[in-house]
């Protein structure tokens, strides 16, 4: 019976000309090059086929199913899609401040207009206007990164994974880098210290073990091939119980005597000492440096709350290689995010005006008794917007105590105490609500689900503005599950 009926409705299935007679594609063809909409309608046929080939038999019956009409609904989805931008801004009500996958770190406003000047214009990337001649893009925040972490030198490249693997090409290609087993991590988005090692050249020589290494363990592994020391602060996990590792000091006091080199890859790197309840203190940039290490890299867009970027710290001389060295040329910032950083930086001369300008780091210091009175008002906000519909009856909301995450491969294991809205359904699924708010809501807002109720982490939302956008991308969904009933 399924083979007739699936037979019959893909007979049904419009030719691509028929389809480009639909509305939404004419419209299209209006905006778009041809060939793109064909494609466009090209593919919402073949997902309609698929979807046609994919039912079973306990499915609604074929007669339900209207082939034509699925081509079009498919047709207007990815037309919308293809006429706005894909990399757009979204509401981060998941509390995660540091999100990756939602581009890390937001930029202080003063950055923010740091790029917009840069960026509508010409400007002094790599122009000495002093000297009236040709200068280096380093120049712009060497000075502001030595004075802000005690460093002798500084340069900044595309990321941290570059600055990762652009050291261990420099320093240790051809040669051995000692690492503990304990730190060969993986950030995700496929970093492996392992697979950056292979790629630079440099042949990795494990010691210790995944819990405990010793300072022996190193010890015993330095040999006459033995270019660089290599430490690796876990960001993203910890260690707890029955472990422990070497300090930098001691690495230090190891290699240097050999004429070896140390070198931390940070992470999260910060500049300040963030004093947050229940998180493990993390080393800055300038502890590090304290500690004798003769390079330390970071990442512009984690704890440090400013654009992409990969910043290494160090000795002149280490420092000099590297921006002699050829993947420098291959992995430099752009001019962009060199404005952003060089604004970032700027403001984190002042401390206290970092807490409260950057982003991240006012995210980051928010106390759950700050955050209680705005996650009130976004349960009053949702609440009234239900009530205004009629749709009261179809959802709990209230205001919870929850915890926030840090992100980005940073402080681990750090709860912050925080307040959310939490939106519990009568009918429907937390599911389907959270993927609707993401998929369908404009600006999409990104939510997070805890015991079957969708979160709304006041953290991490920007703007109160953004509270009127989430109330009605609830409303729409329970107004379309009415519709259904
Ligand atoms: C995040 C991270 C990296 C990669 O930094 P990006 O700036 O994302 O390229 C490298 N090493 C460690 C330890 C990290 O936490």
């Amino acid at each position: 019976m399924k083979a007739t009926t699936s037979q019959d409705l893909l007979r049904r299935l419009p030719k691509v000309d028929d389809a480009l007679g639909f509305p939404s594609a004419a419209t299209a063809l209006a905006l778009l090059p041809r060939d793109y909409v064909v494609s466009i309608v090209r593919t919402s046929i073949d997902t309609v086929r698929d979807r046609i080939l994919s039912r079973s038999t306990e499915d609604a019956p074929a007669c339900d199913f209207d082939p034509a009409a699925q081509v079009e609904s498919e047709m207007d989805l990815q037309i919308a899609r293809a006429m706005r931008p894909s990399l757009r801004s979204v509401i981060n009500a998941t509390g995660i401040i540091v999100h990756t996958n939602l581009g890390r770190s937001p930029l202080a406003e003063e950055a923010v207009a740091a790029v917009d000047a840069v960026a509508r214009g010409y400007s002094t990337l790599e122009y000495d206007v002093h000297a009236h001649r040709r200068g280096s893009r380093h120049n712009h925040v060497e000075q502001l990164i030595c004075v802000l972490t005690g460093a002798e030198a500084a340069m900044v490249v595309n990321n941290n994974a570059a600055a990762v693997l652009m050291v261990l090409s420099e320093f240790a290609k051809g040669g051995q880098a000692v690492v503990s087993r304990g730190e060969l991590i993986e950030i995700g988005g496929s970093f492996r210290i392992p697979d950056i090692m292979a790629l630079s050249g440099a042949e990795m020589v494990e010691v210790g073990t995944t819990n405990k290494t010793h300072l022996a363990d190193y010890e015993r592994a330095i040999g006459e091939r033995t270019a660089l020391l290599l430490k690796v602060h876990p960001s993203n996990y910890q260690l707890v119980g029955f472990s422990e590792n070497v300090r930098a000091a001691d690495l230090v006091a190891l290699g240097h005597p050999r004429d070896i080199p140390v070198y931390e890859d940070q992470g999260s790197g910060t500049l300040f000492h963030l004093d947050i309840d229940g998180a493990r203190e993390e080393p800055t940039v300038s502890d590090s440096l304290k500690q004798g290490c003769d390079l330390v890299s970071f990442s512009g867009d984690k704890l440090l709350g400013g654009p992409q970027a990969g910043i290494v710290v160090g000795s002149e001389g280490y420092i000099d290689r590297l921006k002699k060295n050829p993947l420098a040329r291959a992995m430099r910032i752009d001019k962009l995010s060199l404005a952003a950083l060089e604004s970032t930086l700027r403001i984190c001369l002042d401390r206290a005006r970092a807490f409260s300008e950057i982003p991240t780091l006012r995210m980051l210091k928010a106390t759950a008794a700050e955050l209680e009175a705005p996650a009130k008002r976004l349960t009053d906000t949702i609440r009234t917007a239900l009530d205004e519909h009629g749709l009261s009856k179809m959802a709990t909301v209230c205001t919870l105590q929850e915890a926030s995450k840090t992100g980005g491969g940073s402080l681990p294991l750090c709860d912050l105490p925080t307040w959310c809205a939490a939106v519990a359904l009568e009918t429907g699924d937390v599911d389907d609500l959270e993927a609707h708010l993401a998929s369908r809501t404009e600006p999409p807002v990104i939510a997070r689900i805890s015991h079957d109720q969708v979160l709304f982490d006041v953290r991490t939302i920007l703007d109160e503005k953004d509270f009127a956008t989430i109330a009605h991308g609830i409303v729409v969904y329970l107004e379309e599950l009415k519709a259904h009933e």
